[in-house]
Formats: structure tokens, C-alpha cells, sequence
């Protein structure tokens, strides 16, 4: 088998097991009423809770930076890619996050896979929640720190690990018994399969407890959870509590980019040593731009917030009343239980026949009897659209098996 067979090969068993990505094109803004793959649907899987992507104050912004500031910023931050709008953006997301200090990464992955191999090394360990996002699992792989989990939003399976960690250590190279340098706590904020809630209000004292330093990824919290948007810490009044905040631009910020922020120590740290950040070319000027005009829009147009958990909360109260489990989620994830696989993927394909775009979630990313459709709630949707959407639900569940009756 030559290289591209092998290549076509690993494809096509994806494919045979239905789990290979399809090809989905957008024929334009991603909004509630789009056209995917030609065909007029109602969005339900974006990740752009507040509808930013589309908002004029932030394209606005865009293209005025990119007319002053170019296309581009012509080299990596420390050498000569850093503007005045870098720097302009990082105090504005301190400032947002209410901590002393941000550093701006070009995606929330290359966050994560920058800062964690970066503050930890040989003699530490990272303690990770077991549904951790994957660009915290590659971060901890980047590691040479010693690694481990704990049980889903488990506390108290926390301060288990953290005892064993304190108690035993670790053996080092050459055979010799040697406590821990350093813990840390590693948790996405909002889980983003579930829609569940990391309880940052029990994590955390466990954490301090035994001088671990807690890391929240903040990627589906940003813009969703807390006073106007400013993330889980915010929403559990831990401000200030958690050691580093990480989180996204690409998600209800409507843009792109990720940061991390904490301290001014941290930030320079970060600005030394991370490699994802120094070895990569900036994020050019209109795309900084938005970011800061998505952040701007956060603190003075409370409404698409609003309305986000206003569509949350009646579109789980309907699907339920309609017999669907939407599982655990206290988010504007939802989760629509499907069981296997077949079932979630055959939902899926009848909705989108029916002009309701919504993807299914399948093994390996979620367990194997546990399949689901994952809708994102949009504050763009309308009641229109909501009823719609769980129309279509119903018919097409009945239609699946996916709903009984
Ligand atoms: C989406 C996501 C990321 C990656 O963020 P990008 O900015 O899209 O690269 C990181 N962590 C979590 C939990 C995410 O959901």
C-alpha cells in the first residue's frame, strides 16, 4: 500500500463506521436562517451564542483596521508583530476578566497547548478533569510534567488524587523518591458536550487546600456565564480566585483568538516562554480589532446575553415537554439524547432534510449508548424559529425512534 492508499484507506474506515466529517459549506454569514450546502436551514450548531459574528459595530471595526493597520502584522509578537491594537486588546480583556493582566494567543487551542507545557515541567503534576477539552489533553502531552485525572466534576475525587499526590509524590530518574514541585488544576469551565458546569465552588478550596494551582478553560463560558458575560469565575464570584483564566474570541465572541489571563508575572512569563505564541505570527490588525469590539459590545449591549438564556430556558422547557432528555446541561448546550449512534445520526440527517441543521455527537467524543444531538442555543433565534426548530424535533424524533410514541 503506497502512502495515499494508506491515507484513503484510514478514510474510509471512518467513513464505513459513519463517523468521517462531511463537507458542510455555509453560503454566507453564519446566522439562524443560512444556507448550508445550498440548501435554506435553520442554524442550531454554531458555537456564536450571541450572534456576534454577524454584528455591524464589530465588521464595522474590522474594516476600519485593516484600512489603517494592514492586512497583516508582519511578524511574530516579540520580534516586530506587536501594534499598539495588540497591546490595546490585552488591557481591555484584563480589564473584562478583572485580573491584572491578559496575553492574546491567535486561537484558544494554541492557548492551551502554549501555556500548559510552559508552566509546568519535571517534578510537577497535572491533574486534569477526565472530559477536559482536547487542547488541554495536547497541552498536558506537551508537558514534562507527570499527568493524571480525576473523576468528571468530582471535588471530592479531587482532594482524593491531590492527598495520593501529596502523600506519595513521585519517583524520579534515578529511583529516588521525590515529593511534587508544583500541582495543578486543570478544568474546562463549561463542558462542551454535556453543557454541564465545572463547580469552580468546590474545586477550587480543594485546590487551594493543597497549594494546587487551578487552570479554568473558559472557552464556552466567555460571553455566556457571569456579569456580562465575563466567564465562569465571574458566574461563581471567584473572581480573582482562580490562578489562569484561558479562553476564546471564537466562540460567543464572534471572532477568533484566544488568551490567557492572570497576573502580571504570568502574562510575562508567558510572553518568554510560550511557544505556541512566540513562534507564531500575529493575529492581524482587523481581527484584533473585532475582538476588542465584541468585548466593547459585551459590557454595552447586555440584551444578546439576555436573550441567549431567554431562548435557553424555553427551548429546553419545550423539548422536554415534548419527551426528549437534554440531559444534564444548565448551559446553553443542549444536549438531545439520542442513545446510539445510528439513532442520532439518522435525527440528524431527517432534520436537515427538514431544514433544521443540527450535528450529531457520536463515539469516540461521547460514549457509545450515549449519542446525541447537540444544539446550540442562539440569542439570535427567534420564538419563530425555536418553535420551529422543536417541530421538527418531534416529527422527525417520532419519525427515528428517537422519540417514543
Ligand atoms: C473551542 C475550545 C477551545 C479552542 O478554542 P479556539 O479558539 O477555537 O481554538 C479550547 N477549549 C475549549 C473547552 C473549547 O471548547
Amino acid at each position: 500500500m503506497n502512502f495515499d492508499e494508506y491515507l484513503k484507506s484510514k478514510v474510509d474506515e471512518k467513513k464505513s463506521a459513519g463517523l468521517d466529517w462531511k463537507l458542510r459549506r455555509l453560503g454566507g454569514m453564519s446566522v439562524p436562517r443560512c444556507k448550508v450546502e445550498g440548501k435554506d436551514v435553520l442554524m442550531l450548531c454554531s458555537n456564536n451564542y450571541l450572534g456576534l459574528s454577524s454584528h455591524k459595530k464589530i465588521i464595522r471595526a474590522q474594516i476600519t483596521a485593516a484600512k489603517q493597520w494592514g492586512a497583516g502584522s508582519g511578524s511574530v509578537r516579540v520580534i516586530a508583530g506587536t501594534m499598539d491594537l495588540h497591546t490595546q486588546l490585552e488591557e481591555k480583556i484584563a480589564k473584562f476578566k478583572h485580573t491584572p493582566a491578559a496575553l492574546y494567543f491567535q486561537t484558544g487551542f494554541a492557548a492551551n497547548a502554549g501555556t500548559i507545557p510552559a508552566i509546568s515541567g519535571e517534578g510537577d503534576l497535572l491533574v486534569s478533569d477526565e472530559l477536559n477539552h482536547g487542547s488541554i489533553i495536547d497541552g498536558v502531552r506537551l508537558s514534562k510534567a507527570q499527568r493524571t485525572i480525576y473523576k468528571h466534576a468530582d471535588a471530592q475525587d479531587l482532594a482524593r488524587v491531590l492527598e495520593e499526590a501529596a502523600t506519595k509524590g513521585y519517583t524520579d530518574k534515578s529511583g529516588q523518591k521525590q515529593s511534587y514541585n508544583r500541582l495543578f488544576v486543570l478544568t474546562d469551565g463549561v463542558f462542551s458536550m454535556d453543557g454541564d458546569v465545572a463547580p469552580l465552588d468546590k474545586i477550587t478550596p480543594v485546590a487551594k487546600k493543597h497549594g494546587a494551582i487551578i487552570y479554568v478553560d473558559d472557552a464556552h463560558g466567555d460571553g455566556v456565564l457571569g456579569e456580562c458575560g465575563r466567564g465562569a469565575a465571574s458566574h461563581f464570584g471567584l473572581e480573582g480566585k482562580i490562578d489562569i483564566e484561558m479562553g476564546t474570541f471564537s466562540k460567543a465572541l464572534g471572532v477568533v483568538g484566544g488568551y490567557v489571563s492572570g497576573s502580571q508575572a504570568l502574562h510575562d512569563f508567558l510572553w518568554n516562554n510560550a511557544r505556541t505564541f512566540l513562534l507564531s505570527g500575529s493575529a492581524p490588525p482587523a481581527t484584533v480589532a473585532g475582538c476588542m469590539a465584541a468585548l466593547d459590545i459585551m459590557e454595552s449591549e447586555p440584551r444578546h446575553l439576555k436573550k441567549l438564556w431567554k431562548n435557553t430556558k424555553y427551548f429546553k422547557k419545550q423539548m422536554k415537554g415534548a419527551g426528549f432528555d437534554t440531559g444534564n446541561s444548565t448551559t446553553p448546550i443542549t444536549p438531545v439524547m439520542c442513545g446510539e449512534s445510528i439513532k442520532a445520526q439518522n435525527l440528524s440527517a431527517e432534520l436537515f432534510e427538514q431544514g433544521v441543521f443540527a450535528l450529531p455527537i457520536v463515539f469516540p467524543m461521547v460514549a457509545k449508548d450515549k449519542a446525541r444531538i447537540r444544539v446550540m442555543m442562539n440569542a439570535q433565534l427567534s420564538t419563530e424559529d425555536l418553535e420551529l426548530a422543536v417541530e421538527k424535533f418531534v416529527a422527525c424524533g417520532k419519525k427515528t425512534g428517537v422519540l417514543q410514541g
